[in-house]
């Protein structure tokens, strides 16, 4: 099941030019394993504890991106760790995260999370407040952070007129920040697109898109 899950994504993402993590949060290690055994290298985890236990679990060479929200209290403990931070959702914490690489000897690879779906829930700059960040060319004062692009989600909604809307917005916002600073190396990351919607989120130009429940079944919190 999982296996095939992962090599129908792998052959349905051929030729996008876009990368499938799977998303493993709440899945035992053994899930993960077969996933592996398919191909898979990139896993997606929301959680400080539970990466920290299935990293030792797992190949060296798997890539581990943290998607859920960070408490800046768990940023040491992931340095190192991690292939790419998706859930940088504020200044104070990818200030930490500059703080604690510099203090660890590492570079982390970040994404900073949009806020574009009209839910007060979900966390992340808005597309203003990260235009004028760009602007203010904040990012040079970063000693060990590489910012690689934006991360999103789309309104949790059936309404696929609207969830594409979203994604084109974080699409553009991601392009408006790229002509505002024509300099960034290595911002070419546009993370959208889950189980429900990846394809939305291809068609609007999503170079990475995060798949748990279609691969792994359904969470059990
Ligand atoms: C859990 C999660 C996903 C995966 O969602 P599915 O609907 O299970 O594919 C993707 N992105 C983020 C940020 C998540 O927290």
């Amino acid at each position: 099941m999982i296996a095939e899950e992962i090599r129908l994504l792998h052959k349905e993402l051929e030729g996008t030019g876009a990368q499938l993590v799977a998303v493993s949060k709440f899945h035992p290690v053994e899930a993960l394993r077969e996933a592996y055994d398919a191909g898979q290298r990139i896993f997606g985890e929301s959680r400080a504890q539970e990466l920290l236990q299935k990293i030792p679990a797992m190949p060296e060479d798997v890539k581990w991106h943290f998607i859920g929200h960070l408490q800046t209290n768990k940023v040491r403990s992931l340095m190192g760790r991690t292939a790419l931070i998706e859930s940088v959702d504020s200044e104070h914490l990818l200030n930490m995260i500059d703080r604690e690489s510099e203090r660890a000897g590492v570079v982390t690879r970040v994404l900073m999370q949009l806020h574009v779906a009209r839910e007060e829930t979900k966390t992340g700059f808005a597309p203003e407040e990260l235009l004028d960040y760009f602007s203010r060319r904040s990012f040079e004062q970063l000693r060990a952070t590489h910012i690689c692009g934006v991360m999103g989600m789309a309104s949790n909604t059936d309404d696929r007129a609207r969830v594409s809307d979203d994604f084109r917005r974080i699409r553009a916002t991601f392009d408006r920040i790229r002509e505002i600073c024509p300099d960034l190396r290595g911002f070419d990351t546009v993370s959208m697109g889950m189980s429900g919607d990846w394809k939305l989120a291809l068609e609007q130009g999503s170079t990475l898109v995060r798949i748990g429940t279609r691969i792994f079944g359904a969470r059990q919190y």
